[in-house]
């Protein structure tokens, strides 16, 4: 009983620390899956992060938990995925702050010009202006009859609706944010060739022109040197083309976190040991993989803390939304006195 006691008084003070999740830093007209912080509020969230944190690398953080020496309430800032954005806005008021941040490259997209699927599809469903009135579509043998009804139009309380809509949070508002999601859940699991075939076919059936938009690109090839070449910042592996791990083959897996850590060293001339898995996807085969591809550590996208006896291959991260410092702050705190308390609960 005591022995216990003692455990759970030790385990709620360790040291804790702290990985943010960052995707972009732009302003969106929608945001379904809340990817976007705007360039007003993430300089604000800089200015509290440089005055009450204490900011360190991701791979500082990783090696003080291995070596046993975590700092208490360290934080680190990670950006996922490598948007144009992440060059042109965040970098440099990062450098304004002199904030070091690690930036997961999707590798596939470097230089391509090519949208994301998951951007391509909002657009096509939420703010196409007229689409048929209803939509049927074979998805790996699934198929799927979806009616518009009176969506065809979008109307301007339909547009509010839409940019309004969280999916993490909220049941969909209207029938185009509904079809959205049951298309998104489809096509999530898909290899990428699969993705944009299906996503060709909903571009002709939405009768829309197949331009990417500049603000949704990837950086440059020499954007991402550019970007590297400031010590202050790492960059990480997130895949060539952005699937769901834990639903691809052992060797199809395998083949996406070599390529990608191959591709982004070759660009950079330098060691790439870091690893974000895409959506937070991985299964016991993935972090087994990941550790024989070369790196050293792994990120989730589940908001748990780092402690002294994390599993490196499985650090959580909290999404940072579009919030100001003061509810950074607050959340900051929050996160670290909560789960905190949390964990030694579970620990009693
Ligand atoms: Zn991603």
């Amino acid at each position: 009983m005591i022995r216990r006691l003692l455990h759970t008084i030790r385990k709620s003070y360790e040291p804790k620390a702290l990985v943010l999740m960052y995707h972009r830093v732009a302003e969106l007209e929608t945001d379904v899956w809340r990817l976007a912080v705007r360039p007003q509020h993430f300089e604000e969230q800089l200015q509290v992060l440089r005055s009450n944190w204490n900011v360190v690398p991701l791979p500082e953080l990783v090696l003080d938990m291995t070596q046993g020496r975590l700092r208490r309430n360290s934080i680190a800032l990670t950006f996922d995925d490598g948007y144009l954005d992440n060059y042109a806005v965040a970098k440099p008021l990062l450098e304004k702050y002199n904030i070091p941040a690690t930036f997961f490259i999707c590798s596939g997209n470097i230089g391509s010009h090519a949208e994301f699927w998951w951007d391509e599809l909002e657009h096509l469903i939420l703010s196409t202006e007229e689409l048929p009135h209803n939509l049927d579509i074979r998805i790996n043998q699934e198929l799927i009859s979806f009616e518009l009804g009176k969506e065809q139009h979008l109307t301007e309380d339909l547009r509010q609706k839409h940019q309004q809509w969280k999916a993490f949070v909220q049941e969909p508002p209207t029938l185009r944010c509904a079809l959205y999601l049951k298309l998104w859940e489809q096509l999530k699991p898909l290899p990428s060739h699969l993705q944009h075939q299906y996503l060709q076919q909903i571009k002709v059936w939405a009768g829309a022109p197949g331009h990417a938009r500049p603000a949704y690109q990837s950086m440059s090839l020499e954007q991402l040197q550019d970007l590297a070449r400031n010590s202050l910042f790492d960059i990480g592996a997130h895949t060539v083309s952005h699937p769901d791990l834990a639903s691809l083959s052992p060797e199809a897996q395998r083949q996406e976190l070599v390529k990608s850590k191959s591709f982004l060293e070759e660009a950079i001339s330098r060691e790439v040991t870091l690893l974000a898995y895409p959506y937070g996807s991985c299964n016991p085969e993935t972090v087994r993989l990941a550790a024989e591809a070369g790196f050293h550590a792994a990120v989730t996208t589940q908001d748990c803390l780092v402690h002294p006896t994390s599993a490196k291959y499985k650090l959580g991260r909290f999404l940072v939304d579009d919030w100001s410092g003061k509810r950074l702050d607050a959340c900051l705190k929050s996160w670290l006195t909560i789960n905190a308390n949390a964990h030694a609960h579970l620990a009693a």
